[in-house]
């Protein structure tokens, strides 16, 4: 007899399509800009040196052991995670108003806290913004929540579609979820500046919006900690609630560790880590060790720390530098259109304005990888290949 089917699957690819038409291209100038991931000037994966030192101290320590962690994880790593987050000084931290949960990078912290607040908090709505982070869409609903848009991106002028933002913040039902990217937005590279910030802010306050900051590249738009983390500390500030989903994967080098914590900010603070609990324990009963141990030795220890700071402005100066490069090669080619935007967008993406023809045209032809909506990584660029990079350029736009 025939063995019948368990599973009517069909064939769906996740992951990165454009990654593996990369792997198959044979050609030696090939470029890939579709990655999320820093790459040196040489297009390696970089592991900081001060990672590679605590890892060291962490190796040599023999009276380490690898018992399980509790529930919610490390208990330093929260407490300074919520510090590089909120600031040292934070009066949040000093009034004990702040949870810290160690979670499974920003993706598990994102889950994480999208169920806690399906289950306790009285609106089921989060808005996301349009566009994002393609895994928003897909991993709220799963966690409970639905999930609406609100206007971010203006493709005309290549920035922030201010006034479609503040339109729709104004009409999301009263005490709706909002989800705001900490800093360096991913897939635009458009933040808003902090005079924008300050009348999100005042109208998310005003309306009892609930901020749900995504902090996946802290340090990586300037190279400062603590002033990409200023929108955060500005909702901080206020004394109102507020949920912080935190990543090391960029800023460490951290990504296979997958370690990152969820914070919030309430009066309730305590009973808050209950309610965390019981979302956590039937889903993976406790995170990892070993990652969550370097970041703590790194952030405990002063000289360690600051050494964390110049290696990570490194990246960011980096990426800085090839926004320039690539901006002064266009206008030395006499591109057509307004380039500017590639100097004035922040972080590891550029969203270059290039329809999905243009890209094709420049795989096909140039042999260079990118996502179809014109997105590219920054950080996969080098000095070596911006001549390359912006001969492509422009012949699909002339
Ligand atoms: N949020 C944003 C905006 C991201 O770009 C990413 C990763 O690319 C993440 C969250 C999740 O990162 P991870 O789970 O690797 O920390």
């Amino acid at each position: 007899a025939q063995i019948p089917d368990l599973f009517c699957l069909a064939i769906t690819r996740v992951g990165n399509l454009v990654t593996v038409a990369f792997n198959k291209d044979p050609s030696p100038i090939k470029l890939n800009l579709s990655v999320g991931a820093y790459r040196t000037e040489e297009g390696k994966p970089l592991v900081p040196n001060v990672v590679r030192k605590a890892e060291q101290l962490l190796v040599n320590d023999q009276s380490r052991v690898k018992e399980y962690l509790p529930i919610v994880g490390l208990a330093d790593f929260n407490k300074l995670s919520a510090k590089v987050i909120f600031g040292a000084d934070s009066p949040a931290i000093q009034e004990n108003r702040v949870t810290t949960v160690q979670c499974l990078s920003g993706t598990g912290s994102l889950r994480v806290g999208g169920e806690f607040l399906a289950r306790n908090y009285p609106q089921r709505t989060i808005d996301i913004p349009q566009p994002t982070w393609g895994n928003h869409a897909k991993l709220f609903p799963l966690a409970g929540l639905s999930v609406k848009t609100y206007r971010y991106y203006d493709p005309p002028t290549r920035g922030l579609n201010f006034q479609g933002l503040l339109e729709d913040l104004s009409s999301a039902p009263l005490g709706a979820i909002v989800l705001l990217h900490a800093c360096a937005h991913n897939p635009t590279g458009v933040d808003p500046t902090i005079e924008q910030w300050e009348q999100i802010r005042q109208l998310m306050r005003s309306k009892g919006l609930l901020p749900f900051f995504d902090s996946a590249y802290q340090g990586f738009a300037s190279g400062s900690l603590d002033a990409d983390a200023q929108p955060v500390r500005m909702f901080v500030a206020d004394g109102g609630e507020c949920l912080v989903a935190q990543s090391y994967a960029k800023n460490m080098g951290l990504y296979g560790e997958h370690v990152g914590a969820l914070s919030i900010s309430a009066d309730v603070a305590i009973r808050v880590e209950s309610q965390l609990k019981l979302v956590i324990r039937p889903m993976y009963s406790n995170p990892p060790i070993h990652g969550a141990s370097i970041v703590a030795t790194i952030l405990k220890d002063r000289n360690m720390f600051n050494e964390w700071t110049v290696e990570l402005k490194a990246m960011a100066d980096r990426i800085i530098s090839m926004r320039q490069q690539l901006f002064e090669a266009l206008r030395a080619r006499g591109t057509p259109g307004d380039w500017s935007h590639i100097i004035k967008q922040i972080g590891m993406f550029t969203f270059t304005g290039l329809n999905s023809e243009q890209v094709a045209f420049m795989t096909r032809e140039y042999h260079i990888y990118m996502t179809s909506d014109g997105r590219i990584s920054m950080a996969g660029l080098s000095s070596k290949m911006v001549p390359h990079l912006a001969d492509a350029i422009h012949a699909a736009v002339t």
